[in-house]
C-alpha cells in the first residue's frame, strides 16, 4: 500500500495550477501551429498569430495565458491500494486538501492568478478572493497511486456547453452541428469540442468534460483511418464544423476545430444523453502521479517546440486616436478591419455596467470623475500586475453579456464605441447602428500580449469590485479588428458566410 503525504498533494496540485497558468500543452500548441499554416482568413490567421504569440511570450514570463485564469476542476483517481497521510490535515476531506492547492496557487505572489469564482451564484455572487473552492471529481481505481488531472477553465467557453436528451434514432453530429453556431464565439475558437454520449443526464456532462483531457491527436486518427464508429464520428463532426467558416475568434476561416473527443457509456434504451463543452485558446490541463515518493514534479516543456510565429503590430494598418475620436471618423471603418488605437479607455464588465446602469436610469449621478462621454469602453477584468508591470494580462471579455446594457451606455452615458470579444445580439447590433457607434473585438486568449500595449492604468470607480472595477487605461497600438460598423454590419455575420463551405467539400447543416 502507498502512502501519499497530504502535503504532496496540495503542493502538486498548487504547482500544476501554476504551470498550466502559462504553458499550454504541447499537443495544442503543435496543432494550433498547424492550423496557422494552413489559415488563409487573413483575420484569422492574424488572430491565430497574436494566440501563438501569446502563449510564447506566457512560457518565457510566466504570467498567465489569459486574464481569466479559470475555474479549477480536479479530476482525481484513487488507487484502492492508496491511502492518504492526513497529518496535519486532521478533519479535513480530500476536497479540502484540492482547494488547498488551489488557494496556493492563485496567491502565488510572482505569479498571481485572477480569482474569479463567486459564492451565492443565484444572488450575492460574493468573490471568495481565492478561486476557491475547485469542482473536484473523485473516483476510486485499480492500483496503490493517485493519478490527479488538474483542469482551469475559463468562463467564456464553458457558458457554451450544452446538453440535450436527444431521441435514441437522432443523429448526435446533426445536433452538435446545429448548437455550434448557436455557440457563437465566445469560446474563443479554434480550440476543441468535448462530446460526452449516455448514461444519465449529469453523466453525460462529466463525460464531455473529462474528454477535453486528452491529447489533440486528430492528425493521427486522420492519417491512419477511423476505425471505430466513435472515430468516424469525430472526423465527421469536425469535418462539418470546420466547413461552417466559423474560424478563429468567429472571423471566418478554415479552422474552428482542432480535434473533438467523444467519450460515451451505456444509457437507458428510452434515451440519447448527449453533451458538448467546447475547449478554449486557453487549454489548460495537466496529469501527474502520485505514488508517495514525494511531490510531483512537472518539466517545462521544450519552447523550441513553440511555432516561430512572432505577431508584431502592422504599420499598414489605421491608426486611431481613442482621445480624439468622433462618429465621423468611425463612419469610415469596415467590417473586418484591423485597428491600432491609442490614447484613453474606460474598462469596465458585468458587475460595473449592472451599478452604472442602475445609477443612469434613477437619474443618479455617476461616482465622481466617471464620465463615457464620447469616451471608448473596454470589457476586461485584469489579472493583478506584479513586479514592474503595469496591469496583468487583460485580454476582452465577451461583449454579449453587455447587450442589455448598451442602449443606456450608448444612448444616455454618451458612450462611442465598445471592445470586447465575439459577437453581439442582433437587438445589440440594432442599437449600435441607431448610434452610429462601433464595437471592436481584441483576440481572447491573447491576454499577455494585449496587455504590453497598456502604458498606464488607474482605478476610476468602484475599487471595491477588484477585477470588475472600472479602471482608465492609456494604450498604445492596441491592436482590435472592427467588427461591427456605425452601419451595422457585423464581421461575425460576413466573416463565416465568406468562409462557410472553403475548409472541406462536404455538405454542411444550414446555420
Ligand atoms: S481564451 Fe477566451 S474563453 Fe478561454 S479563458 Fe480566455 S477569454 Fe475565456
Amino acid at each position: 500500500m502507498a502512502t501519499i503525504r497530504a502535503d504532496d498533494l496540495i503542493d502538486s496540485v498548487a504547482d500544476a495550477l501554476q504551470y498550466i497558468s502559462y504553458y499550454h500543452p504541447q499537443d495544442f500548441i503543435e496543432a494550433m501551429g498547424a492550423a496557422y499554416a494552413v489559415e488563409e482568413s487573413p483575420a484569422a490567421r492574424d488572430a491565430i498569430a497574436q494566440i501563438l504569440t501569446n502563449s510564447r511570450l506566457c512560457a518565457e514570463g510566466h504570467r498567465p495565458l489569459c486574464q481569466d485564469t479559470g475555474i479549477v476542476v480536479a479530476f482525481v483517481k484513487i488507487g484502492m491500494g492508496a491511502r492518504i497521510d492526513m497529518t496535519g490535515h486532521e478533519g479535513q476531506v480530500l476536497a479540502d486538501l484540492v482547494n488547498e492547492g488551489v488557494r496556493r496557487a492563485y496567491q502565488m505572489p510572482d505569479n498571481r492568478l485572477r480569482a474569479s469564482i463567486v459564492a451565492d451564484p443565484a444572488f450575492k455572487r460574493a468573490n471568495t478572493r481565492d478561486n476557491t473552492p475547485a469542482v473536484t471529481h473523485v473516483e476510486l481505481v485499480a492500483g496503490d497511486a493517485i493519478d490527479i488531472t488538474v483542469a482551469a477553465k475559463g468562463g467564456g467557453s464553458e457558458n457554451k456547453a450544452h446538453f440535450a436528451m436527444l431521441n435514441p434514432s437522432d443523429s448526435v453530429a446533426d445536433w452538435v452541428l446545429s448548437v455550434v453556431p448557436e455557440m457563437g464565439a465566445g469560446w474563443c475558437p479554434p480550440g476543441m469540442l468535448g462530446i460526452g454520449i449516455g448514461g444519465s443526464a449529469e453523466q453525460a456532462m462529466l463525460l464531455a468534460k473529462e474528454s477535453l483531457m486528452e491529447p489533440i491527436d486528430l492528425p493521427l486518427l486522420r492519417a491512419r483511418g477511423a476505425s471505430t464508429p466513435i472515430e468516424h464520428l469525430r472526423l465527421e463532426i469536425v469535418d462539418r464544423v470546420n466547413a461552417l467558416g466559423i474560424g478563429a475568434q468567429g472571423l471566418g476561416g478554415l479552422t474552428t476545430l482542432l480535434d473533438v473527443k467523444v467519450r460515451d457509456y451505456p444509457t437507458h434504451a428510452a434515451s440519447l444523453p448527449v453533451a458538448v463543452i467546447p475547449n478554449c485558446a486557453a487549454t489548460r490541463h495537466v496529469h501527474f502521479r502520485l505514488d508517495g515518493s514525494g511531490r510531483a514534479t512537472l518539466a517545462p516543456p521544450d519552447l523550441s517546440r513553440w511555432p516561430k510565429v512572432d505577431w508584431a503590430p502592422d504599420t499598414n494598418v489605421r491608426r486611431v486616436s481613442l482621445d480624439t475620436l468622433t462618429r465621423e471618423e468611425m463612419a469610415g471603418w469596415k467590417a473586418g478591419e484591423r485597428l491600432l488605437v491609442s490614447g484613453r479607455l474606460l474598462t469596465g464588465r458585468d458587475a460595473a455596467h449592472k451599478r452604472i446602469c442602475a445609477l443612469l436610469e434613477a437619474g443618479q449621478p455617476l461616482p465622481d470623475g466617471l464620465s463615457f462621454q464620447n469616451r471608448v469602453i473596454y470589457y476586461v477584468g485584469p489579472v493583478d500586475p506584479v513586479g514592474k508591470e503595469v496591469v496583468g494580462p487583460a485580454g476582452p471579455t465577451t461583449a454579449n453579456r453587455m447587450d442589455r446594457f448598451t442602449e443606456t451606455m450608448l444612448g444616455t452615458a454618451g458612450l462611442l464605441a465598445m471592445i470586447g470579444k465575439a459577437e453581439r445580439g442582433h437587438d445589440a447590433v440594432d442599437v449600435i447602428r441607431q448610434h452610429g457607434a462601433s464595437y471592436l473585438i481584441a483576440v481572447g486568449g491573447a491576454a499577455y500580449l494585449v496587455a504590453q500595449a497598456i502604458r498606464h492604468s488607474r482605478v476610476v470607480a468602484f475599487a471595491e469590485l477588484g477585477m470588475e472595477a472600472v479602471y482608465e487605461f492609456e494604450v498604445s497600438d492596441m491592436p482590435v479588428t472592427v467588427a461591427v460598423t456605425p452601419a451595422g454590419e457585423s464581421v461575425h455575420e460576413s466573416g463565416p458566410a465568406a468562409w462557410k463551405g472553403r475548409a472541406v467539400r462536404i455538405p454542411v447543416v444550414p446555420a
